[in-house]
């Protein structure tokens, strides 16, 4: 298999955040927590999960630049240094070693490569940081990107359980068909997954945003209606959605834009796209262009995003023409 190794750093690095993000969600207390510049809320598990991650994949691949979403600058302020320290113990535990602030600092910055390179990894350390916050759904979310193309995807999902095990992990590269492991367990071989294909649009269970401001629920209720859906829609933080779809926990997952100038962020959608394309499913645009991953930061040429497990595309991509006009 072509990404092995990059395969396996990944699956390690994303198991060592998720520890620290389980172990900070359980303790949360409000001092966790700071308002970035736009407003979004970012926690103490936010930095030291990139920091991990980053630190992994620095050991394993030098070269290969990152571009998280965090930035250690938003740490910097005098006022933050409980924060700081708060990050810097975590990720010391985690990591087994005497670790000075400096160093963790700049391990969070190794992630703030630009998303210009030919090669990249781009991580959301915390994806769904609202849902992690309210105890509930959150993503780890790692992916690589070569020549604009998603080759590798490795989602954790600390909340997200298969069967009676907490938690999973889930897989794809290019050459490799989506996998779900439980998140604790290394030395599971862990399953394939093949998303069911839908003879009909009606019987589709949606999943949508559980936060109104990030997806248009009473446009996606439109759309469901349209399609002759009765199921209530599954609301679930995260790329956990992109999980959703590739377990069959819901046959489609819509993302509507609530502003029309909002561009969505390739850290949101790089892992989650590679592992419902890899169960057999297809992800595009809510106009049912490609995502295209090549153009920087954003995915500044799409609007939405629509995963479903292929069959009913069109159908769901005409329905949503039909409600928006
Ligand atoms: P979700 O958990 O699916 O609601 O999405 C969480 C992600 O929504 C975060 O990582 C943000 O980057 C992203 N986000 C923030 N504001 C918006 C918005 N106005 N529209 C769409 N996504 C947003
Ligand atoms: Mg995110």
């Amino acid at each position: 298999m072509k990404y092995q190794k990059e395969l396996e750093v990944a699956i390690q690095a994303v198991r060592a955040a998720a520890n620290v993000c389980r172990r900070v969600q359980q303790n949360l207390v409000s001092a966790d927590t700071l308002e970035k510049q736009d407003k979004s809320p970012v926690t103490v598990a936010d930095f030291a999960a990139q920091a991990i991650v980053c630190a992994y994949l620095h050991q394993a691949m030098p070269l290969d630049p990152v571009v998280g979403e965090e930035d250690s600058l938003d740490l910097q302020n005098h006022d933050q240094a409980p924060l700081r320290h708060a990050v810097v113990t975590h990720v010391a535990e985690e990591m087994e070693g005497d670790l000075d602030e400096a160093q963790v600092m700049n391990w969070i910055d190794h992630g703030n490569a630009d998303a210009t390179h030919e090669r990249f990894w781009t991580l959301d350390p915390i994806d769904g940081t609202k849902g992690f916050l309210r105890g509930q759904q959150y993503a780890i979310a790692l992916a690589l990107i070569e020549k604009g193309e998603v080759v590798l995807g490795v989602l954790g999902c600390p909340n997200l359980n298969v069967g009676e095990q907490r938690g999973c992990l889930l897989t794809a590269t290019t050459d490799s068909q989506t996998r779900i492991y439980p998140l604790d367990d290394v030395n599971d071989q862990g399953q394939v997954m093949h998303i069911d294909q839908l003879g009909e649009a009606s019987q589709a269970r949606f999943c949508e945003s559980v936060e109104s401001g990030h997806s248009n629920q009473s446009e996606a209720a439109q759309i469901a209606q349209l399609l002759g859906i009765e199921a209530q829609p599954y609301r679930i933080d995260s790329q956990c959605k992109y999980a959703a779809v590739a377990r069959n926990d819901a046959s489609i997952y819509l993302r509507l834009p609530t502003d029309a100038a909002y561009q969505e962020k390739i850290w949101d959608h790089a892992a989650g796209k590679i592992i419902v394309e890899a169960a057999g499913g297809q992800v595009t645009d809510m106009h049912g262009q490609p995502l295209d991953f090549s153009r920087g930061r954003f995915l500044d040429a799409n609007q939405g995003v629509v995963a479903t497990g292929g069959g009913i595309h069109q159908q769901v991509v005409d329905a949503i023409k039909q409600v928006r006009g």
